[in-house]
């Protein structure tokens, strides 16, 4: 496969289907193949093309109100999803785009459903909102540090895909990506927080402890994304151990499903032809 001729429909899980994760490529060498030695160089040059394109289409967004979209990004710690936010979506408007991140719930947060701290940042008619962590981790964290019985986090599943089945019947896109990187490609990147003093505001030593459940949080993983992939809100596994792979695959995706959306500059008022400003 060229890069420039991605598919990116082949990341898409369809419903029902397992991922299988432990089998699924995290770089796109596996994918490309030897002779593609200048997928790296093609890549980056779409990507640009890409950014910019996302710009002038969330600018139609807005200005249409045509839909609301919500990208979700989950991914293990390294995995990309602040710097995928950035890369892929660094040209809109901060007018029409909002990024929520969604860390360990406040008390006030927890005495409620899990779902209530979600539904309140969904996006409104014309914006993109980027989930940084979402209500999946309610079946993922929440799962493996056994943080409520099973039975209840079991029966998540479906709430979440009817929460997101409103949604999508109230006129909301939903974008669902799982950075997917290898345990080796983690391991490099936390040891880059450790060493560079730059990226040392970005390291817990409960990344750590995170890590060693790394076989858990795959099984998680693989549950949720084979109940929740669904036709109004696809999950998409994306090889992420390389970034401008990542943000190709990311990139596509969007652009893809905003470009199917109806969205002609809206009608002038009237009589504004010919009007001249003194
Ligand atoms: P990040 O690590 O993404 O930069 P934060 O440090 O703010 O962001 O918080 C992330 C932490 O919050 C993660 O360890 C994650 O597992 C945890 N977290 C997120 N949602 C929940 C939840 N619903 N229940 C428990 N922990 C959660």
């Amino acid at each position: 496969m060229d890069v420039s001729s991605l598919d990116p429909d082949r990341f898409r899980i369809s419903p029902g289907d397992a991922p299988g994760l432990a089998d699924r490529p995290t770089r796109a060498d596996d994918l490309l193949g030897p002779d593609d030695e200048d997928a790296k160089a093609t890549a980056e040059a779409l990507n640009e093309e890409l950014s910019e394109r996302i710009g002038d289409l969330q600018e139609r967004l807005w200005a249409t109100k045509a839909a609301k979209v919500l990208v979700v990004l989950q991914g293990m710690d390294t995995s990309g999803k602040d710097s995928t936010t950035r890369r892929v979506f660094g040209a809109g408007s901060p007018l029409g785009i909002a990024v929520k991140g969604f860390g360990r719930p406040t008390e006030e947060e927890l005495a409620h459903g899990y779902l209530w701290r979600v539904h309140r940042h969904t996006p409104a008619d014309g914006e993109i909102v980027i989930f940084n962590r979402s209500h999946y981790e309610d079946v993922l964290v929440v799962r493996v540090d056994d943080l409520v019985p099973e039975g209840r986090w079991r029966r998540r599943y479906g709430h979440i895909v009817d929460f997101e089945r409103m949604l999508a019947d109230e006129g909301t896109i939903i974008l669902k990506f799982m950075l997917h990187i290898s345990h080796d490609e983690q391991r490099e990147r936390l040891q880059e927080r450790i060493d560079n003093p730059k990226k040392h505001w970005k390291f817990e030593h409960h990344d750590l402890r995170v890590r060693e459940s790394w076989g858990e949080y795959m099984a998680a993983y693989e549950d949720a994304i084979t109940r929740t992939s669904t036709e109004h809100a696809p999950w998409y596994v994306v090889p992420s151990d390389q970034k401008w792979f990542r943000d190709l695959v990311v990139g596509r995706v969007v652009v893809d499903a905003l470009e199917r959306l109806e969205m002609p500059w809206p009608d002038p008022e009237p009589g504004i032809e010919g009007l001249v400003v003194e």
